[in-house]
């Protein structure tokens, strides 16, 4: 846990800020059961091939890459996870009135379970709970997919149109939706505190709102077990378990 003094100082922050916008990074959920990609215990760290499930072009081009990852997909921890004091936390910020918008890279759905309004939360990476097709513009709940995966199938294809269905996720060398990540970087020049929370901030373009907020005056506090690139930047970084700093440093 980082000293009283530095927590007490960024807590003040926070008590006067008026417009707070969080970033988050899968760091958050961590607590929560659900592993990391870059951290110690990370999925990549651990497993580095298993990188090679998070890029769309394997996935479109290796049928075998699709049943795994739909394996994956069913045996997933965001189905059970809990949101844990991290999350709690952010949501009595918003209770505040203090929060401006969340933006987060996860794609486990923890912020809306602990209470976040959908309105302020900005998911750049989509959700797992949703599926897509990726040739037409059919959208619907996992659940449905689950349900045709425990009858056998290994590879479902869109009922629709016949196409490559997949989580309604952002892979590694996918396009992110029109206007997300503008609204990230709109809602980074609004808020007068960036806190960066459980992320290396090593992708982009989301990485970028961290020092677009400090470029529009914003203070910057990261909150993090690891170092990251926009360490130097920051008016404070604090290291330490999220779940014991975020309810310490929010309120
Ligand atoms: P990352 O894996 O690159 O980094 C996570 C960081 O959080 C690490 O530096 C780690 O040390 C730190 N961390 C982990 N647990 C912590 C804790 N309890 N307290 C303090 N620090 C902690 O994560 P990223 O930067 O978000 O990039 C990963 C990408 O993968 C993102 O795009 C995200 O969409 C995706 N992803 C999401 C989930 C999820 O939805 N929960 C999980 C894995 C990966």
């Amino acid at each position: 846990m980082p000293d009283p003094a530095s927590i007490a100082r960024v807590r003040g922050w926070i008590d006067a800020a008026r417009k707070v916008t969080v970033l988050t990074g899968a760091g958050i959920s961590t607590e929560s059961g659900i592993p990391d990609f870059r951290g110690p215990q990370g999925v990549w760290t651990t497993n580095p091939k298993a990188e090679k499930l998070s890029d769309i072009r394997y996935y479109v081009s290796d049928p075998e890459v699709r049943r795994l990852a739909w394996q994956n997909r069913l045996a997933h921890p965001a189905w059970t996870a809990s949101p844990n004091r991290g999350h709690l936390a952010l949501a009595s910020l918003e209770a505040r009135g203090k929060l401006h918008a969340l933006i987060t890279q996860n794609i486990d759905g923890l912020h809306l379970k602990a209470g976040n309004s959908a309105g302020r939360v900005v998911e750049v990476h989509g959700t797992v709970l949703f599926v897509a097709c990726l040739q037409c513009d059919w959208r619907g709940p996992m659940e449905a997919v689950a349900e045709r995966l425990r009858a056998g199938e290994e590879d479902p294809s869109c009922t629709e149109c016949g196409g490559i269905l997949k989580s309604d996720t952002i892979s590694f060398g996918q396009s992110l939706k029109p206007g997300v990540i503008e609204r990230a970087m709109r809602c980074a020049q609004e808020c007068d505190l960036m806190l960066a929370v459980g992320s290396t901030l090593q992708v982009y373009p989301v990485a970028g709102v961290v020092p677009v907020a400090k470029q529009f005056d914003a203070k910057l506090v990261i909150v993090n077990a690891q170092p990251t690139p926009f360490d130097d930047i920051a008016d404070a970084v604090l290291a330490g378990s999220i779940g014991d700093i975020l309810p310490a440093i929010c309120g």
